[in-house]
């Protein structure tokens, strides 16, 4: 997989608001939020796009999700959110690094652009 920003990320070697770090995934503020809040959960390992996980990526799956649920809660979004993964081209993934939006802080709406 090609080197992305956020393998850079990960290994500190750029800055990122950092909400919560484990051996598996990072959490960080988007740079350019699309809502007052809007977070980046992504595994540490480099998969590419959500079409790339295989069978062996259920438990870390799992986890990217309970982790959308505990920041979502760390950073209050008491009254809900929306989870966004983009999927390669059609999609709009611009960052070729898997990662889940986290977008709450105002009403959404639906359906997306
Ligand atoms: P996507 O379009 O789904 O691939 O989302 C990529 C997201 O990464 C966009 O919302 C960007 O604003 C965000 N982004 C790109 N570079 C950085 C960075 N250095 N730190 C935080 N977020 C970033």
């Amino acid at each position: 997989m090609a080197e992305t920003i956020f393998s850079k990320i990960v290994r500190k070697e750029i800055p990122a608001d950092i909400l919560y770090e484990d051996n598996l995934c990072l959490a960080f503020r988007d740079i350019n939020p699309q809502a007052p809040v809007h977070i980046l959960v992504i595994p540490k390992e480099p998969i590419a796009k959500l079409s790339d996980i295989e069978s062996k990526d259920h438990a870390l799956m799992g986890h990217l999700l309970l982790t959308v649920k505990r920041v979502a809660e760390q950073e209050g979004l008491t009254n809900g959110y929306r989870v966004v993964i983009n999927c390669n081209h059609d999609g709009g993934q611009t960052v070729d690094h898997l990662h889940l939006h986290i977008l709450g802080g105002r009403q959404m709406t639906w359906p997306p652009g």
